[in-house]
């Protein structure tokens, strides 16, 4: 302990750790230094130590911070352009011309601080993201505070980002020295989906990911063309061929995995794989409902994501894992599948477990980094409040976070960005969508 005691002490009337299912502490106290917890304290306790600073949230629950296991940020500027059409349509027709035309640095590093103010707004501390000019999304991380895994798109066809599969990685690897030595920043490696990579490039990007000690993040299964397509062209599920290929393993984040068979699950429980289950992109996208109860039984770790703000449209963690507690429910017909305190577990430890900072994040213990969050229940909303995560998961909305730490920095502070100008991202959208339209000018 240092001399003064600790720097931070926060105080709040419910505390959920996470660490044991459904547990909540009551009117204890979260002790800080460097950014790490050293420990937890009853109130005897806390009034006892000295604290250079002392945050007291009366009527709030204090817990980790969310992760969102998948996202693609910078999308934030094409929301709403284009709804509820066809896949390909949307994509071809609306989502793609836009990228062409304007997906650069500038795009991405302003799409994407304005999604890490709407993420950290709602609660989230950690993202896990899939896109394109990784230092300019990179750099917006160390702006917004954020913990941010930058995802190194590969695909076999040109964007405006590169021509083939080769200099994407290429690329990716050369943006990546820049920010090795930041804590907060990781590169993963992230084919983008089975049906637009090759079989060399899956195993470019395996050989890769041991060499370099990184991991991979690729959309799996997610619609049940996608499945059948493989099937009738290759002879095989997709996620066979990924096994053949050396891919499955507890490095590999399986965005979606909406249509698997059993065997499949425990396939995926054998070899380690993480699932990002996104409930409102597979409800928005009609893609369906992924056997989340099914998975968890298996014994496979299971995060949640929002996707992209194209495809959802928003970036509202808590929206989402009350999602992903009803949408287990439609699926299974049990109204007792992924209960509220499993779906808060998903959106925390198990996020944190799938990115490999499962020791480090996502629970709140003495040793691990404190990336909390506050939820002020003093609402209209959650009166009276009798259980502090089934408000969470059902009740809460994300206006009513009110702090979030990263690492002990606040990031929020009762409702007010610390690290981003809110009005200056306004600005920004409002002259996006200018050029977006056509009516702005050309970069
Ligand atoms: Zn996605």
């Amino acid at each position: 302990m240092a001399d003064h005691g600790f720097d931070l002490l926060i105080s709040a009337r419910w505390m959920i750790p996470v660490e044991n299912d459904g547990e909540i502490l009551e009117d204890y106290s979260v002790a800080i230094n460097n950014g790490e917890i050293i420990s937890l304290l009853n109130p005897t306790e806390s009034a006892a130590v000295n604290a250079e600073k002392r945050v007291r949230l009366d009527h709030h629950v204090l817990m980790p911070g969310l992760v969102n296991l998948h996202g693609h940020s910078a999308m934030t500027l094409l929301r709403g352009l284009a709804d509820d059409k066809a896949l390909m349509d949307w994509l071809q027709n609306h989502i793609w011309p836009a990228e062409a035309a304007h997906v650069a640095d500038d795009f991405v590093f302003d799409g994407a601080l304005l999604a890490m103010a709407e993420m950290i707004r709602g609660g989230t501390t950690t993202i896990n993201d899939m896109y394109f000019y990784h230092g300019a999304m990179a750099r917006a991380g160390l702006a917004s505070g954020m913990r941010t895994f930058v995802g190194a798109t590969v695909l076999e066809f040109p964007t405006n980002y590169a021509q083939n599969a080769d200099e994407y990685l290429s690329r990716a690897l050369e943006e990546r020295r820049e920010f090795l030595g930041e804590e907060l920043v990781t590169f993963t490696l992230a084919p983008h989906a089975p049906y637009t990579v090759s079989d060399d490039t899956f195993r470019k990007v395996v050989t890769l990911a041991e060499e370099q000690d990184m991991l991979i993040h690729c959309h799996i299964h997610e619609t049940a063309g996608e499945v059948e397509d493989a099937r009738r062209e290759q002879h095989q599920r997709p996620l066979a061929r990924l096994k053949a290929l050396g891919l499955l393993s507890p490095r590999l984040i399986a965005a979606h995995m909406v249509h698997l068979d059993k065997d499949e699950i425990e396939l995926a429980a054998r070899h380690g794989v993480s699932v990002a289950h996104n409930p409102t992109s597979n409800m928005k996208l009609a893609s369906g409902i992924a056997p989340v109860p099914a998975l968890l039984a298996a014994g496979v770790n299971v995060g949640i994501g929002t996707d992209g703000a194209a495809s959802n449209n928003k970036l509202d963690m808590l929206a989402e894992l009350r999602q992903a507690a009803l949408l287990a429910k439609v699926g299974t017909l049990d109204p007792t599948a992924v209960p509220a305190a499993t779906a808060l577990k998903m959106a925390t430890l198990g996020g944190a477990r799938a990115l490999g900072i499962g020791d480090k994040v996502g629970s709140i213990r003495a040793g691990k980094d404190a990336d909390l969050i506050a939820i002020d229940l003093e609402a209209v909303e959650t009166s009276p409040a009798f259980d502090p995560i089934s408000h969470v998961v059902y009740a809460a909305g994300r206006e009513q976070v009110s702090h979030v730490w990263v690492k002990g920095r606040p990031l929020m502070r009762a409702r007010t960005l610390t690290t981003l100008d809110t009005g200056a991202l306004l600005e920004n959208a409002a002259r996006w969508r200018e050029r977006i339209l056509g009516k702005g000018k050309t970069a």
